[in-house]
């Protein structure tokens, strides 16, 4: 496997490399330092952007980024005892990443069809698993907004 860090290939032979939530695959115990650091630098920086900023029109990578910002945002501001009772009933939700898996399937699922390419009909997997889906055309800021309200993940 190629490493997303260093670029080398899967020669080295040493096999011990890991996957690194949202950097990819990071070969060594060096790379894998660069990787969390990475992804630790980058949900700090959605930690201290307003929640409430997003593109009027979103690009499919700008709905992945902001989504993840949602659940940066969302865990942060959790009570200890939210906190507790989200460790005990889904700790895989303590991930922001998985977390915004998890908003983004319920959000699109209120998003209208034109927007959002059918992977969906595609089986019973979760849908976004592999990050398979696309939006059509940008997504206007309001209809997502809307959405989130439809899904109950904003008042
Ligand atoms: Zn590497």
């Amino acid at each position: 496997m190629k490493c997303d860090i260093c670029g080398s290939g899967s020669g080295s032979g040493s096999g011990s490399g890991t996957l690194i939530m949202g950097q990819g695959f990071a070969c060594s115990e060096d790379c894998q330092q660069i990787a969390n650091g990475r992804r630790k630098a980058f949900i700090d920086e959605l930690k201290a952007e307003p929640i409430n900023t997003m593109p009027e029109q979103l690009e499919t990578h700008d709905f992945e980024r902001w989504s993840l910002k949602f659940a940066v945002h969302f865990l942060d501001g959790l009570s200890d005892g939210d906190r507790k009772r989200l460790a005990r009933s889904n700790p895989i939700f303590l991930s922001p990443e998985h977390l915004a898996l998890d908003f983004k399937e319920r959000i699109i699922s209120h998003l209208h069809k034109a927007y959002v390419s059918d992977v969906e009909h595609r089986g019973h997997d979760r849908m976004f698993s592999s990050g398979t889906y696309c939006f059509r055309q940008p997504v206007p800021a309001e209809k997502i907004i809307e959405a989130c309200r439809k899904a109950q993940l904003i008042n």
